[in-house]
């Protein structure tokens, strides 16, 4: 799995759905990823048990690693902190968050 954009992320992932939040670095606004239902590998059935959790597992892993990059549509980057950061924890102008702004 790789590095979470965000600091703070939920997993609301379940047997059927892979679904992920991505919280603002600076005040916690949430992003929801689109629910990706699981989908056996493409298998009809998978009637070992251990099999179906190791296919979940990997589609688990595939699922958030497409919520990761696509939350990169849904924050911006910080040039001074480096923290993503939701549109309203951004200035545009100059590229920083409020935060880094008002630490000047
Ligand atoms: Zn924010
Ligand atoms: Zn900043």
């Amino acid at each position: 799995m790789s590095v979470s954009l965000t600091s703070r992320t939920t997993d609301h992932s379940s047997v059927e759905l892979f679904s992920f939040s991505f919280f603002c670095d600076n005040c916690g606004k949430e992003w929801k990823s689109q629910p990706i239902p699981f989908e056996l590998g493409g298998f009809t059935v998978i009637e070992n048990e251990e099999a179906r959790q190791l296919v979940w597992a990997q589609e688990h892993r595939t699922a958030f690693d497409r919520a990761n990059l696509e939350a990169h549509f849904h924050f911006n980057h910080c040039s001074e902190s480096g923290k993503w950061v939701c549109d309203e924890c951004i200035d545009s102008r100059t590229g920083s968050c409020t935060v880094s702004i008002n630490n000047q």
